[in-house]
């Protein structure tokens, strides 16, 4: 089948683009196949499982593609690192799909490129199936995100604390730009090309940013509001990205680069997995304030755009992004109205409840996810479920009533309460097994959390929380 790749990128901002070819794999073996995705990408599964497996690691690019490790810079931990980009990533071009959006099509693991540093440019089974299985679970659980197309072992070893079996993850978003490509062109010192970054990021993601009065302040505007409305999406479904440096966050506003992430367990804002996040910046609670400071760093990058003068710049930026907390709030609230059955409850009533809720799981280390799942049974009538997990129950109870009272609606809930998600013991289990040739497990799990809200008879210890002594112990790692 013949496919058409474009080449947006790299002919609108060759400055930000190295051309690069992907490394040939030596025995490759498909692993897994998102079917529905393909589809939707008009690319067929049977071509991709057979003569296109080419496309899915980069040694096969149609005609006129020009595949590209992009530049970027980034605030890694705090500290502003000038050059990073795709030290293991290419970007093998753009794909109009069935809907007329436009897409990257992007591989990770596919060999070294000129921003590779001391990496040697190669991704292990293990977390490229680790970004597989969560980045689909955040998309069903209806989180913008990128999302994950296929997973073809190479047949490569990588050398990581032990010898593990490479593979290539071919990966879709909506674009890659980050605020890191914004802060790479902005240190350039090149105003034309921040502004050619900058129009073909409102092109993509905001294009109606270019009919405003103030097209690049209302492209900040909208990355803020796009901003705040994923991360308050993050929150109400428990999910710690774990590495919020400027390089990982996306103009579009779409989850990116699953490293060190995980769901939290047991109710605790402080909830910290990755092993090099060893002062907690990137806790589960920081979360909005983490963005909200990344995107303080998008605002040093435009400045240029916003005003000749710069005090003046700054002035705007500061407004703008006031409006971080309020958009923030907004979602987060509207989420937690749903969640708890009362849609057409105030606000500041739904924010109380839901703030003493929390603290009630804290205080008694309670599973955040299935805590909502069992309470949609109290408002059918059945509290028992919920009440058996509480140690104070006198307080609950007196929370429970005062909920009650408002007539939750169960069916909302249950539709905006996951019963499954990736799980840190389940994940682990799937890709140890997988890493050993195995891949019933990570098929079982994908199967459960891909359809996270309807619950099914047999998929019983897909919804359980992991041991506590397992979750205490539990550490996620970066760039492996
Ligand atoms: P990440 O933590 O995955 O967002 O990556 C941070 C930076 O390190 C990016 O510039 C990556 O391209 C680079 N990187 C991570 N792992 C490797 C690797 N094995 N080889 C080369 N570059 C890498
Ligand atoms: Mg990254």
């Amino acid at each position: 089948m013949s496919i058409a790749l474009q080449d947006r990128f790299v002919s609108d901002l060759p400055e930000l683009a190295v051309r690069w070819q992907a490394e040939s794999a030596p025995e490759p073996r498909l692993l897994v196949l998102n079917t529905v995705l393909a589809g939707e990408l008009g690319l067929d599964p049977d071509w991709l499982r057979g003569p296109g497996m080419g496309l899915l690691l980069g040694s096969d690019v149609p005609e006129g593609a020009a595949p590209a490790a992009q530049a970027y810079a980034g605030h890694q931990f705090g500290g502003f690192v000038p050059r990073l980009g795709d030290g293991r990533a290419l970007l093998l071009g753009e794909l109009t799909d069935r809907e007329g959006r436009t897409r990257d099509l992007h591989l990770k693991g596919s060999g070294r490129t000129p921003f590779a540093r001391g990496g040697d440019g190669l991704a292990a089974v293990g977390p490229m199936l680790r970004e597989y299985v969560i980045s689909e679970a955040m998309h069903a659980l209806g989180v913008p995100t990128t999302r994950a197309l296929a997973v073809v072992a190479t047949g490569r070893p990588v050398y990581r604390e032990t010898q593990l079996p490479g593979a290539v993850l071919a990966r879709v978003a909506s674009s890659h730009l980050r605020v890191g490509t914004f802060q790479y062109a902005a240190s350039t010192g090149d105003r034309a090309l921040l502004t050619r970054l900058a129009d073909h990021a409102i092109a993509r993601h905001h294009p109606s940013a270019a009919d405003a009065e103030h097209p690049y302040l209302a492209l900040f505007d909208a990355v803020i509001a796009a901003q705040a409305d994923l991360v308050a999406r993050w929150m109400l479904v428990g999910f710690i990205h774990g590495v919020m440096n400027t390089d990982n966050m996306t103009i579009s506003g779409e989850t990116i680069d699953y490293g060190p992430c995980a769901f939290m367990e047991a109710y605790d804002p402080e909830t910290v997995y990755s092993s090099i996040d060893s002062w907690g910046r990137y806790a589960y609670g920081n979360q909005p304030s983490v963005a909200l400071w990344n995107l303080a760093r998008f605002a040093e990058a435009l400045l240029p755009l916003f005003d000749e003068d710069t005090e003046r710049a700054i002035k705007l930026a500061e407004t703008s992004l006031h409006a971080f907390q309020g958009h923030y709030d907004r979602r987060w609230t509207a989420g937690m109205a749903d969640k708890l059955g009362l849609p057409d409850v105030p606000g500041d009533v739904v924010g109380g409840l839901a703030g003493e809720a929390l603290t009630q799981l804290q205080q008694n280390g309670l599973d955040y996810t299935s805590f909502f799942r069992r309470l949609a049974e109290a408002a059918r009538g059945d509290a028992e479920p919920v009440r058996g997990e509480f140690i104070d129950l006198a307080t609950f109870d007196d929370w429970l009533t005062r909920w009650r009272a408002l007539q939750p609606d169960a069916d909302l809930m249950d539709r905006a309460n996951p019963v499954y998600i990736p799980r840190n013991h389940l994940v682990e289990e799937a890709l140890t097994a997988a890493t050993a040739g195995d891949l019933a497990p990570f098929e079982a799990l994908m199967a459960a959390v891909g359809s996270p809200f309807e619950e099914r008879a047999g998929l019983e210890r897909y919804a359980e929380p992991g041991q506590k002594e397992f979750t205490a112990s539990f550490r996620t790692f970066c760039g492996t």
